[in-house]
């Protein structure tokens, strides 16, 4: 499972990056927009840190990691290599007018189409539609090099040329690419490319026929294969080595091995051997056992998901679409987690909760944060921030799971949004944005740290307490129990003794954060008339209005109009931290007795209602700054140093240019056939 980046505002992420280094100031994070969609670049932080074993290492996974771009395509709709190598074609050889806006629409469909992986909106799975006319297409066909345009094994260039037309143009054509409307038949009325001449029925017998519901340890049925219909027969078309998409396969395989040596231990050079198996095979049992032997390894620093793994792309959810992500542990993340852990008996026994509720024996929890050095196949461009695997439930039950978050992606969120004009359209004084400026990143990291390794698991319920007493307010009341627990220690003095924190003032800039959100910024994201549903959102509420409320003898939080803007600013930061302690308090309080009526009472009064005026101003506000809702990556290229035909380091290139990279990856990682 992926958690998917909240797509719609870079201000309601969680987590973010590295401390900010000069360095940051001149990096360009943020290279392109284009339609509803913004290009970004990350770094891949302590990479010189690593030996040259280790970097070897990453290249050759990374190399793997780009091999299977075309399968992802060809998954996502049969027609998507067509229409890239004709897209691909006018834009090398075009010798019209290339500054014309309908040449600059061209353009846009093309880095769409790019950005999707195929002809379908990457997110809301829509056909996206030319902003140019058929009449114009035909124009960029006849000033382009006919002899390049590819054509497809059973028809004629001119009706390779039609069916081009029609896929591209035709909106009731393959108009969606997983249709979830349950009132047709799934199959059928879905674009993506795991199924042919089988109707939704037929499909579910046949994968019905195969299941045994006593098996306690079944494999991921059809996972792996398309299923089509041939001669009134239904079989599996599977993707293996010297089958469907073994072209590409077979250089994964490739690749991999050349990894093997270079693994860090022997239990990771088992790994790849039976993924290397499962890719031989197509095996679903050799699967499972990669799996098994993946999440397993939880000691290697450098790490990696190369396979067949979500199967959101599937309306039947059986089929998984190719997917790669090369990462190595974060170990400055990794380092603050476990001086956490090594002091949580000291956070638990000074919390400021009462004492019937500490535990006597607290341990705290290693959080797992990474570094990705290479995204592909359907985490490329557009990736997840969040990553839990493997997906067959047996196996996390009986072995467990993995559970990793992409620190330096966020922190590119984080520079971005810091640049969007965001903090200086919403905070008034220049010292506070300021403030944010220089902190945020830093202090957001804490405070995530602490919630995750410690916050969660501190505390305890009182004998009898059921831990589903508080219901449906349960996940409300526990991220605010998390959050507060975080935020109360972050302006502690502790932290900087424990050299986690450089100054107290870092702990001012998420203080100032976190209530602007709860009180304003996130409102942008509610339509109008609605009040907050989803767990983290009322929380945050909860929190900022309850401070708000509470603060208001003595003036802690205020909320102010001026040139017919709202703003918020803290005049008392030691004030609030004390109103955290006593929320954290009394929502532990409600947790540990099971308080339902309480809790219900603090999510209804605080987090729930929507202030519509003051979410009309905010989505107001927001709308002005352009900022585009969807972000993707153009990957560092990792560049072998060789001598003597020996590879001797891996160097880091941070390219700039969207359109390049993807002609680059057309050119180096074209392994399939039109139609496969
Ligand atoms: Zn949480």
């Amino acid at each position: 499972m992926m958690t998917a980046f909240a797509a719609l505002l870079t201000a309601c992420q969680q987590r973010s990056g590295e401390k900010t280094t000069n360095a940051n100031d001149t990096f360009e994070w943020k290279v392109d927009q284009f339609a509803d969609i913004k290009i970004l670049r990350y770094q891949i932080p302590e990479f010189e840190q690593l030996t040259t074993k280790q970097k070897i290492f990453l290249y050759y996974l990374s190399e793997a990691a780009l091999s299977g771009r075309d399968i992802i395509w060809d998954q996502n709709c049969k027609y998507n290599l067509l229409i890239r190598n004709y897209l691909e074609n006018i834009y090398r050889t075009y010798k019209g007018d290339r500054q014309s806006d309908d040449f600059q629409q061209f353009l846009v469909y093309l880095k769409r189409v790019w950005f999707s992986n195929g002809i379908h909106h990457h997110y809301s799975t829509d056909k996206i539609m030319p902003g140019f006319s058929r009449e114009y297409f035909k124009k960029l066909i006849e000033g382009s090099d006919s002899a390049k345009f590819p054509q497809w094994p059973s028809l004629t260039a001119q009706q390779t040329l039609e069916l081009v037309e029609k896929v591209m143009f035709d909106p009731n054509f393959l108009s969606k690419r997983v249709n979830l409307d349950p009132s047709t038949d799934l199959v059928a009325s879905s674009a993506n490319n795991f199924y042919e001449g089988v109707t939704q029925h037929e499909a579910e017998a046949f994968y019905n026929r195969m299941k045994d519901p006593k098996d306690p340890t079944p494999i991921s049925y059809g996972l792996n294969s398309k299923l089509v219909k041939k001669n009134g027969k239904v079989t599996e078309q599977v993707w293996k080595s010297g089958g469907m998409y073994g072209k590409a396969i077979d250089q994964i395989i490739y690749w991999l091995e050349k990894a093997i040596p270079y693994a860090e231990n022997e239990a990771q050079q088992n790994v790849i051997r039976l993924l290397i198996k499962f890719y031989q095979t197509g095996d679903l049992k050799v699967w499972d056992e990669y799996n098994i032997a993946w999440v397993e390894d939880t000691h290697s620093l450098i790490d990696f998901v190369n396979g067949f793994i979500e199967v959101y792309g599937d309306p039947l959810g059986l089929k998984a679409s190719w997917e790669a992500l090369v990462n190595f542990k974060n170990l400055e993340a990794t380092r603050r987690t476990e001086i956490l852990s090594a002091n949580a008996q000291w956070f638990e026994d000074h919390s400021p909760i009462d004492n019937r509720f500490k535990k006597q024996n607290v341990k705290g929890v290693s959080a797992k944060v990474i570094n990705a050095v290479q995204l592909g196949g359907e985490l490329y461009p557009s990736t997840a921030i969040g990553i839990n695997l493997p997906n067959a439930d047996w196996i996390r039950k009986d072995h467990g799971s993995k559970s990793v978050t992409l620190e330096n992606i966020t922190y590119a969120y984080d520079q971005v949004s810091m640049r969007s004009g965001l903090y200086e359209e919403f905070i008034e004084n220049k010292d506070d944005i300021q403030l944010i400026k220089q902190y945020k990143s830093l202090s957001d990291n804490l405070h995530t740290d602490l919630h995750e390794c410690l916050g969660h698991g501190s505390g305890q319920l009182l004998p009898g307490v059921a831990s589903d007493a508080l219901k449906n307010y349960q996940s409300t009341l526990e991220e605010a129990r998390a959050d507060l627990f975080a935020l109360y220690y972050m302006m502690d003095e502790k932290m900087v003794e424990l050299g986690i924190l450089p100054t107290l003032e870092a702990a001012k800039a998420e203080y100032l954060y976190q209530i602007l959100n709860g009180l304003m910024v996130q409102l942008c994201r509610i339509e109008p008339g609605k009040n907050l549903e989803e767990a983290h959102m009322r929380n945050r509420q909860l929190i900022a209005r309850w401070c708000y409320e509470k603060g208001k003898p003595d003036n802690v939080i205020e909320m102010y109009q001026k040139n017919g803007k709202t703003y918020v600013r803290i005049n008392d930061y030691m004030k609030l931290r004390e109103l955290f302690g006593q929320l954290l308090a009394e929502v532990q309080r409600i947790k540990s007795e099971g308080d339902y009526a309480a809790g219900k009472n603090l999510v209804e009064t605080y987090g729930v209602i929507v202030d519509q005026k003051l979410r009309d101003e905010v989505a107001a506000r927001y709308q002005k700054l352009n900022l585009a809702p969807y972000s993707g990556f153009i990957n560092p290229r990792l560049v072998p140093v060789e001598k003597d035909g020996q590879i001797v380091d891996v160097q880091v290139v941070y390219p700039k240019d969207y359109i390049q990279q993807m002609l680059e990856y057309s050119e180096k990682y074209s392994f399939l056939p039109l139609e496969n």
